[in-house]
């Protein structure tokens, strides 16, 4: 093994990963930052925090089919290993954890993590058992790879607050780090999933981070938010998007609010083409 950080080390096998973790943890604290590959500007600024914060960084790559609907891109999802690899030996990275799919369920998966009240809602509505997908994986990777903090980010909204639930009600000893979203100029968020847009697609896509920007403006006004969403979502169907959903909600139990009050989460899911973008802002 190396912990002298001169190159980074790959393991597979979540034992052996486990075994390694036991190690760091006598003297460093171990950062995490989950991944499901593709990387991208996002990825690097969660892993520019962990390397900040902590003092070995553990990424891991692992594209979860526990969390992919039969009809979703499961087996297209692109999965560019050596150009990530490079990525990641690049910003001095410690260790890739990049199992099989086959190591992390050797069997079929019947233990599951699921979150009452919030598993339903927004993405949950449409993208059935996806939480609990990543719930659980995410369960694995903790307690495969040992964190003492990990790291997410606040484009997945609705998935970074469930792993916060997740991890103080089940005691997890984790410290959960949720950074900002990282955009392009016109404010598309950065994803994976942005190679799939076309020109023109991704010339409209840029319309979601506007819309949000809008209804923030519109809600500190004191516009009541029914108004605000419908409106919103006519912006976004006008640029040929089918929207999933928009909604103005309160940032912890993701329900519809009536008003700004102490806070709330502005949050959207709309296809364009076959390609379905996430965004959101918090408003204070
Ligand atoms: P993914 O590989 O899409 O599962 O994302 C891995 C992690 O990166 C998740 O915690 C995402 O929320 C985070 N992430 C994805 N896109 C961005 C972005 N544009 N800015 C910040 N974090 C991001």
């Amino acid at each position: 093994m190396n912990d002298g950080a001169i190159s980074m080390e790959v393991i597979k096998n979540p034992s052996e990963m486990q075994a390694i973790a036991d190690k760091i943890r006598q003297t460093k604290r171990i950062g995490l930052v989950p991944t499901m590959g593709a990387l991208h500007k996002g990825h690097i600024s969660l892993i520019e925090s962990a390397k900040k914060e902590t003092d070995f960084v553990v990424v891991s790559i692992f594209v979860n089919p526990i969390q992919f609907g039969p009809t979703e891109d499961y087996k297209s999802y692109p999965r560019p290993y050596d150009e990530d690899q490079k990525i990641l030996e690049d910003l001095g990275v410690d260790l890739l954890f990049f199992p099989f799919a086959i190591d992390l369920y050797p069997n079929p998966q019947t233990t599951f993590i699921n979150i009452r009240g919030l598993e339903n809602l927004l993405c949950g509505k449409i993208r059935k058992r996806h939480f609990k997908g990543v719930l659980t994986v995410v369960a694995k990777l903790f307690n495969i790879t040992k964190p003492h903090s990990a790291f997410f980010g606040q484009k997945d909204y609705q998935q970074a607050l469930m792993i916060r639930v997740m991890t103080n009600e089940l005691n997890f000893d984790v410290r959960i780090r949720v950074l900002p979203t990282i955009r392009e100029e016109d404010g598309l968020a950065i994803s994976s999933r942005n190679i799939y847009l076309s020109d023109d697609e991704r010339r409209k896509a840029s319309i979601l981070y506007l819309s949000l920007k809008e209804a923030e403006k519109l809600l500190k006004k004191g516009e009541k938010p029914i108004s605000i969403v419908e409106r919103q979502k006519l912006l976004i169907e006008r640029e040929g998007l089918i929207p999933d959903y928009f909604e103005i909600a309160d940032p912890e139990t993701l329900k519809p609010v009536d008003g700004l009050g102490s806070g709330a989460v502005i949050i959207v899911a709309a296809k364009i083409g076959k390609t379905r973008l996430i965004d959101n802002l918090i408003v204070q």
